[in-house]
């Protein structure tokens, strides 16, 4: 899952960052609303944190162009600002939720997970064929056989899981694993890919379940 933070306070940007990218999400940060409106229109993020006090244009004003761009993902809005006017504008022109600076990282993660849970199944634990991963726990299953995952590994199989018998290109793949810094002529994906599949699909298991449609990226399917 990939996430943008649209905060010019370093110091809130990073702690964010950093923190998400413990839990395996990929993350840009921008600092600015009108650079942030940018990456939000040309990337396809999983959620955006959108702080309202920003330099060159206001967090309100990228939210509300963002919505009239057809931006579908998530807005959580960050206010140091406690008034309620703030947050019933930004509710109305279209945020999902809002946190009052300063909080607890716990707090973003929670709410976070539940704007990204809504309009997906509904149900936390992400299933498909007897594999499970529980974003909660961050435990990964294949049948009765704990899986162990990297960072990586965790965030690649979170997204296939979330599109399941949906073929995935490697752009689309490394658009929500990988962040901006992402080097898109090199085989990372691919090589993402091979770690998992000798983690879930081992010879201990029968059916295949991580399908590459040559030419083109790869599919969670079941034969
Ligand atoms: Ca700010």
């Amino acid at each position: 899952m990939r996430i943008l933070v649209i905060e010019d306070e370093k110091k809130v940007a990073s702690f964010i960052k950093r923190g998400l990218e413990q839990e395996s999400y990929a993350v840009d940060v921008c600092e600015d609303g009108v650079e942030g409106q940018h990456y939000a229109e040309v990337n396809e993020y999983d959620a955006i944190i959108l702080d309202i006090m920003l330099p060159k244009k206001g967090g309100l004003e990228v939210l509300k162009d963002l919505k009239t761009a057809g931006v579908k993902a998530p807005v959580l809005l960050l206010t140091a600002r406690d008034t309620v006017e703030d947050r019933v504008k930004g509710l109305n022109i279209g945020a999902d939720d809002y946190l009052t600076k300063p909080f607890a990282f716990e707090e973003l993660l929670a709410r976070l997970r539940v704007l990204m849970r809504r309009g997906t199944s509904g149900t936390p634990v992400l299933k498909f064929a007897d594999l499970s991963l529980d974003p909660a726990t961050r435990r990964a299953k294949r049948g009765v056989v704990d899986v162990e995952l990297t960072v990586k590994e965790y965030a690649l199989l979170e997204y296939l899981l979330r599109n399941p018998n949906r073929v995935l290109t490697r752009t689309l793949i490394a658009e929500h694993v990988w962040d901006q810094s992402f080097d898109s002529e090199t085989n990372v994906v691919d090589v993402y890919i091979n770690h998992l599949r000798s983690k879930i699909d081992t010879k201990d298991f029968s059916k295949k379940l991580i399908h590459t449609v040559r030419g083109v990226g790869y599919v969670l399917k079941e034969e």
